[in-house]
């Protein structure tokens, strides 16, 4: 018997309609998407109804891409974890009355701060985002996908079990076995690719080693991961090359934004491909305006979920993104040397290392306080400091203002392990901004 997969095994492209669709037919369909994810959003999302009435915009008035560029707010991950946290458990992140389609629930993995929390309806999860890596690298469906990890809440793994299983591969699964128990596993059952985060891959090798048994003799042609930045840093990805004798696969994407990803270009090495078909991809500069195609800015990444989509969420990545057609034949969005840095840059405060994200998520927890606040981050006599200016919710008594900012201080001491200067500004003072606020102040090269 031939089945069609068997006919089109040769392929380089898992979709070749969607992959090789002409920009300009591209941007016609995101379009189309991003209008009817808008009105979805407004007429059944609280948090976005109150959004977009804030910035006086309705969905009717996105006719363009260049409307939905410029009239749309951005948001970002303190302001859904805000809203969740204010009205636990999801707050107005998602469609009213959607239980029925609750079908996963995730949450991301922070460091510090509260976890965003995450709904899923079981048609997002079969968005493929990664067979169209793996089918452009070579993995087909006569392969065995290895899943060395437990199922946690953790996102992408899900996923990518459930790719698998769209692919039409072999699953195996190694839940609660010892790393010996899986070496002695991968030996028996001879997968051919194998499923985990860059860190335990080498692991496994080394437990390997040290049972005697040399990974890159395994069945393993292909190691793919996600969770960690690891593979995106070429030395990572040349040890578990030559420790597995592999091709390592990875997968760029965060696990707030559901299913949109990015995965290196088969022809170019240097380049990430966003997978166009689930997420439709921006860059922004420090104030909010486009940066036209070629130029470095903040990756800005809308995804089509239904439950619950992020729209214009703020990655604070930055990457060069370029829209030309690459010569692997697709046509879709591409970032040249991965993501070059982080718009929260990191601050070093007496040996920890502090984000002004996590010191905004704080804030937005602290009850009693409004949601503008600005961070300052000076040079301090013992190095990088930060202060911090907040302004009390109007509700709250002058006499209360004092209790508010020990609170904050030692809720700073108690999540993120350093000393933050707070100052209690009078309630109303901070200034408000129409679509994207300046909120963190790097003045440590100023006099
Ligand atoms: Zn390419």
């Amino acid at each position: 018997m031939q089945l069609y997969t068997d006919q089109v095994k040769d392929s380089p492209y898992w979709n070749e309609y969607l992959e090789t669709m002409p920009r300009e037919k591209l941007d016609q369909l995101h379009l189309r998407r991003l209008q009817r994810l808008i009105k979805h959003a407004y007429e059944k999302i609280p948090m976005y109804q109150e959004l977009y009435d804030k910035a006086n915009v309705k969905p009717e008035d996105i006719k363009t891409l260049d409307d939905f560029r410029v009239k749309i707010p951005s948001i970002d991950k303190p302001d859904v974890v805000k809203s969740q946290t204010d009205n636990p458990p999801f707050g107005g992140s998602i469609v009213k009355g959607s239980e029925e389609y609750h079908t996963f629930y995730f949450q991301t993995s922070g460091t510090t701060g509260t976890p965003l929390k995450e709904i899923g309806y079981y048609r997002d999860m079969l968005s493929t985002g990664w067979v169209f890596k793996w089918w452009a690298h070579g993995i087909r469906p006569v392969d065995s996908f290895y899943f060395a990890f437990p199922f946690g809440t953790f996102m992408a793994f899900w996923c990518a079990y459930y790719d698998a299983v769209a692919l039409g591969a072999q699953v195996v699964t190694s839940g609660g076995l010892t790393t010996e128990q899986r070496v002695r596993q991968i030996q028996e059952l001879k997968p051919t690719v194998l499923v985990a985060t860059p860190t335990y891959a080498m692991r496994i090798a080394e437990v390997a080693r040290d049972m005697g048994i040399d990974a890159s003799e395994t069945s393993i042609k292909f190691v793919t991961s996600a969770g960690e930045p690891g593979y995106v840093l070429p030395t990572i990805r040349e040890v578990t090359e030559k420790a597995w004798g592999a091709k390592v696969l990875d997968l760029y994407g965060l696990s707030d934004l559901w299913g949109s990803t990015s995965w290196h270009c088969p022809s170019h090495l240097d380049r990430l491909h966003l997978t166009e078909s689930i997420a439709y991809p921006m860059v922004l500069d420090e104030d909010g305006g486009m940066v036209p195609e070629g130029g470095k800015g903040e990756w800005v990444l809308t995804n089509y979920a239904t439950v619950m989509p992020l729209i214009k969420y703020r990655t604070h990545d930055i990457v060069e993104w370029h829209k030309e057609s690459c010569d692997c034949g697709r046509t879709w969005t591409w970032l040249r040397d991965g993501v070059l840095g982080r718009t929260d840059q990191m601050v070093t405060i007496k040996g920890t290392n502090v984000y002004p994200t996590a010191i905004q998520t704080i804030i937005g927890e602290t009850a009693g306080l409004s949601e503008n606040l600005e961070i300052y981050i000076v040079t301090g006599p013992g190095g990088d400091a930060v202060n911090v200016k907040v302004e009390p919710a109007p509700d709250v008594p002058a006499e209360k203002h004092d209790d508010l900012k020990s609170t904050l201080a030692n809720e700073f001491r108690y999540k993120i392990g350093v000393a933050i200067k707070v100052e209690i500004v009078p309630p109303k003072s901070l200034p408000r901004y129409e679509v994207k606020a300046k909120r963190v102040f790097d003045n440590r090269n100023k006099k």
